[in-house]
């Protein structure tokens, strides 16, 4: 058969939802706009997700995908951080990543590969093809900007970032405490952080870096990462690239949603989520619950099964073990019935944030989360839970003062007034009113960046 003359592209997600959505919207772009044919090659480490299975199987017809054999971590040491799984995912996958772009080398013109931001070790096969090397960033510039820069912070500093009387200063952006920077960074003797350090080091390695951002939401950390230097690949803003379009089939749990939410007042709902893996202690599921009940706001609150271990307890997997309802508190959703809705571990999102009874966004402040409320103007709550998180909380609190953050008590427990506090403030108060007006500037700028013609 004749290779096709269409110039293919290779993508390597490394494993996590908030890293596939994004690339998929990036890849119909490619498609779209390029006129690329595009393939996903999948590294997994067990058998491909429901969610996995349904954003790649809704592609359209130019973008293929095949997922490479899972490969196997008997030997992980318990504890083991997600950077570290996520890396060796993908670090163990490269022989049959290897095979997958032969194969695709001998069927297509294959030009180049698209990995994220922990997938750097795929370089080295891609170069054996004699493809060209892009990063597609699915997080903030500043977190892209301190990726660049922490070689360098790392020789310079000798102690835990955390310890730092001062806070960092990441070119171009708010100087942010040494606490507030990502997971992988607050252990500089664990391996998460060695593999960070890693990747960091090989994004010097890649032909351009393109970040899901854009101007107006970051003007400073853009402006240092688009500064020429020896060495740097060329970094292009392409954001906000989110899903958009909602066509096909709902299941039934999703038709419920939207159905309910047609039923509500125009901005009256707190959407509540903590992403595709986040997980809370049952103690804090518990104080949520009632802090919901006690702020008298309408709520639809996607619950997951608690975790008293780690905050991304379902990262790989998205759906709990057992039934989350199970452990909300007796008599809750009695008491909430009609002005709140409970869903089991997953909704569809960003058809949900586009709901015009949506008035606000309790988030863990993963990126896709954040950027899906921008571009519809829906002002935050941001409980940061794991990786940039934290990060991404400071920016858009401090920085960009679209959000209000709970405070924690000295066991690290948000309490339920605390909780009732800040969801009556920002649904019905008058910080609440700014905090939107603001966002609904964000998202009129985020609508015109994408309109600009260096896009197309
Ligand atoms: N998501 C969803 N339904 C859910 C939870 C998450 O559709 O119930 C989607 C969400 O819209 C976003 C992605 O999963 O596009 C989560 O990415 P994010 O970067 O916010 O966080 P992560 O899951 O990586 O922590």
């Amino acid at each position: 058969m004749a290779k096709s003359q269409t110039p293919h592209i290779a993508i390597l997600p490394s494993p996590g939802m908030g890293h596939l959505i994004p690339l998929a919207e990036f890849a119909k772009r490619l498609v779209h706009r390029h006129n690329f044919t595009v393939t996903f090659v999948v590294p997994c480490d067990g058998p491909p997700t429901k969610a996995q299975k349904s954003v790649l199987e809704t592609l359209p017809t130019a973008i293929d995908h095949v997922f490479l054999p899972p490969v196997c971590f008997d030997d992980l040491p318990q504890g083991s951080k997600i950077e570290t799984i996520i890396s060796l995912t993908v670090a163990r996958s490269l022989g049959s990543f290897r095979d997958a772009l032969s194969s695709l080398a001998s069927r297509t013109k294959l030009v180049g590969l698209v990995v994220d931001l922990f997938g750097t070790d795929a370089f080295d096969v891609a170069k054996e093809f004699n493809l060209s090397n892009y990063i597609f960033f699915p997080s903030t510039a500043m977190t892209l900007s301190l990726f660049l820069y922490l070689p360098k912070l790392h020789e310079t500093v000798s102690c835990e970032y955390r310890d730092l009387s001062d806070p960092v200063t990441i070119p171009g952006c708010i100087p942010i405490p040494g606490s507030e920077l990502l997971d992988p960074v607050q252990d500089r003797r664990d391996e998460a952080y060695k593999w960070l350090l890693h990747h960091t080091k090989r994004y010097r390695l890649a032909d351009g870096i393109m970040v899901n951002s854009f101007t107006e939401l970051e003007p400073g950390a853009l402006k240092a990462l688009q500064e020429k230097e020896p060495g740097k690949p060329p970094v292009y803003p392409v954001g906000p690239l989110v899903k958009m379009d909602f066509g096909g089939v709902l299941d039934d749990q999703s038709s419920k949603c939207l159905k309910w939410l047609d039923e509500q007042p125009r901005g009256s709902v707190l959407y509540v989520s903590f992403g595709s893996g986040g997980t809370l202690s049952y103690d804090q599921i518990n104080e949520l619950a009632l802090g919901l009940e006690m702020s008298g706001q309408r709520f639809l609150w996607v619950v997951r099964s608690p975790s008293d271990h780690a905050a991304n307890t379902a990262y790989f997997t998205v759906h709990s073990k057992n039934d989350p309802l199970e452990f909300l508190p007796k008599g809750f959703l009695h008491s909430t019935q009609g002005r709140g809705l409970v869903v089991p571990n997953w909704a569809p999102q960003a058809h949900i944030l586009s709901h015009e009874s949506i008035g606000g966004f309790l988030t863990h402040c993963g990126w896709n989360s954040t950027l899906e409320s921008v571009v519809n103007g829906v002002p935050l709550i941001a409980w940061p839970l794991f990786a940039e998180q934290k990060m991404n909380a400071f920016m858009f609190t401090k920085d960009l003062k679209v959000a209000l953050r709970p405070k924690p008590d000295e066991h690290g427990l948000v309490g339920r007034e605390e909780i009732a506090m800040v969801v009556q403030a920002l649904m019905q108060g008058e910080e609440g009113k700014r905090l939107r007006n603001r966002m609904k500037e964000l998202e009129d700028a985020g609508a015109k960046a994408l309109r600009r013609p260096h896009r197309d």
